[in-house]
């Protein structure tokens, strides 16, 4: 994942392990991760090209809240820095321009535990 687009974090409370812990997120045109900063678990979401009209956040079915965050990143479509909302679901996430709109879909594809996360250097985060 050289490509940088999303990179943030969001502090709440882990559907994993309970703590109030950072859950880093990234995200490029190809995939999508959230990364617990504090257990290690680790979703991925794919992109999804079939847009129905039926994503968003009007069905919160699934283990948490939909995460809403609001980060500055680089648009593809406008080549704007600037705002971009994330909504982030248990089995979806989206990107959107705030300064044209564009968005990517993303839909959950798996998860995983790191199995010793004090050795992994990939959960970093710049400040
Ligand atoms: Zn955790
Ligand atoms: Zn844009």
């Amino acid at each position: 994942m050289s490509e940088r687009f999303i990179f943030t974090r969001h502090r709440t409370d882990c559907y994993h392990c309970g703590e109030d812990a950072d859950q880093i997120i990234k995200a490029v045109s190809a995939q999508a991760q959230v990364v617990c900063s504090a257990c290690g678990a680790t979703r991925i979401f794919v992109p999804r090209f079939e847009d129905t009209g039926a994503v968003g956040t009007c069905t919160p079915i699934g283990r948490y809240d939909v995460w809403e965050v609001r980060t500055d990143a680089p648009c593809k479509n406008c080549g704007v820095t600037g705002p971009h909302d994330l909504a982030v679901g248990s089995g979806h996430m989206t990107t959107r321009c705030r300064n044209c709109g564009y968005a990517h879909f993303y839909r959950f594809n798996l998860e995983y535990i790191a199995q010793c996360p004090l050795a992994d250097e990939e959960v970093s985060a710049p400040p």
